[in-house]
């Protein structure tokens, strides 16, 4: 299916932001990707506006309910100009999962991908080139209706928007350090049977408060333990966990509680075809602070879009804290790094079949 988008172009376009001082999520860019939902219609009128603010009204569901679901990818520019993304149907497909369990419609996959690719062609010229920059594309839903009522809307927003950023964490565009990592053992992120595995609003609200602690401790993210019996490792903020201990590769396996990441599905497939030893379980906290302890644990690193790969230093857990080989970076973290920053940024051939688009 062909699918077009009306234009309508900005009559002030923005200065653009100085590339090394871009932070993140500071800046956004000339237009926006809109397109409703209505029930009995499904989704239609998809269309490229100028940047601005929506008006809503307050009693709209999603400000109340959190009725929402979001995604987040990156396009970079190539070294031939041209401008990568990276498994974009993967977003597509994620994003109509979160959808079903909040009970919105989905987003046929080749609609969602159209539309991500005509709008950063529309800002194509936002893209920044300094090292470790790129731009951030946050595609998200939300109901403008008024309701008071707890019950699935009628009436949805699909928007897209662009943000030129810097790495998510500072320095690592020049040289990946080991992050200090606080484990959470009294909050919790998600638990089985909630809303875990979808990429929603009310998933990250509720995580705020252990990033406040986490910082009190002296550290950058959190270790989230499972809900249950705050015993096995799940997550590192809003990045995948990763441990390599003694010749084998660990990561939590997708229990409901876990959001199945893009690039932690990228990072399983690589050392796969490296032929790394990898295995999805539950895995105890206990296990890997005794192995961080003996120096079985060689290597632990975060994945996703954001950071892309952050190697972890560090793990404090109840005022005790176990560094990982004395918070070097490991061989393969900086392996992995390099390898997807590259086939990212255009700077590698791409490892894996149709896993970069060029635009
Ligand atoms: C987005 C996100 C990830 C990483 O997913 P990617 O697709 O790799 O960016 C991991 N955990 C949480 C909680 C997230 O929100």
């Amino acid at each position: 299916m062909e699918y077009t988008f009306p234009v309508t172009r900005t009559t002030s376009p923005k200065e653009k932001p100085d590339v090394n001082a871009l932070g993140f999520g500071k800046y956004y860019t000339d237009h926006m990707f809109i397109m409703d939902y209505d029930e009995g219609q499904g989704w239609h009128d998809g269309r490229i506006v100028p940047y601005g603010p929506l008006s809503i009204d307050p009693a709209a569901a999603t400000l109340h309910y959190a009725q929402m679901s979001f995604e987040g990818m990156k396009a970079y520019l190539n070294p031939q100009g041209g401008i990568n993304l990276f498994r974009p149907d993967m977003n597509a497909k994620r994003m109509q999962n979160s959808n079903d369990r909040l009970c919105i419609p989905r987003i046929d996959e080749e609609l969602f991908v159209e539309a991500v690719k005509a709008l950063v062609k529309e800002d194509a010229d936002w893209t920044p080139n300094a090292p470790g920059t790129s731009l951030y594309i946050r595609p998200f839903i939300i109901s403008p209706e008024p309701s008071m009522a707890v019950h699935p809307a009628n009436h949805y927003w699909f928007i897209i928007i662009l943000s030129p950023v810097a790495a998510y964490y500072e320095g690592n565009d020049k040289e990946l350090h080991g992050s200090r990592i606080w484990v959470e053992e009294n909050y919790i992120r998600a638990a089985v049977g909630g809303t875990g595995f979808a990429k929603c609003g009310g998933n990250y609200s509720c995580g705020m408060i252990a990033s406040e602690e986490a910082k009190k401790q002296g550290c950058e993210e959190v270790l989230w333990l499972d809900a249950k019996e705050h015993r096995y490792v799940e997550e590192v903020g809003t990045s995948n966990a990763f441990f390599k201990i003694g010749d084998t590769v660990y990561t939590s396996s997708l229990t409901g509680s876990i959001l199945p990441g893009v690039t932690r599905d990228s990072t399983l497939q690589l050392l796969r075809k490296w032929g790394v030893k990898t295995e999805e379980k539950r895995l105890e906290i206990e296990e890997v602070l005794a192995a961080a302890d003996n120096g079985t644990l060689t290597e632990a690193w975060a994945t996703g879009t954001a950071c892309v790969i952050s190697p972890i230093g560090l793990l404090k857990y109840k005022g005790t804290e176990h560094a990982i080989n004395g918070e070097k970076v490991g061989e393969l973290s900086q392996k992995l790094y390099d390898t997807l920053y590259g086939m990212q940024t255009g700077t590698r051939e791409p490892e894996m079949e149709g896993w970069v688009i060029t635009l």
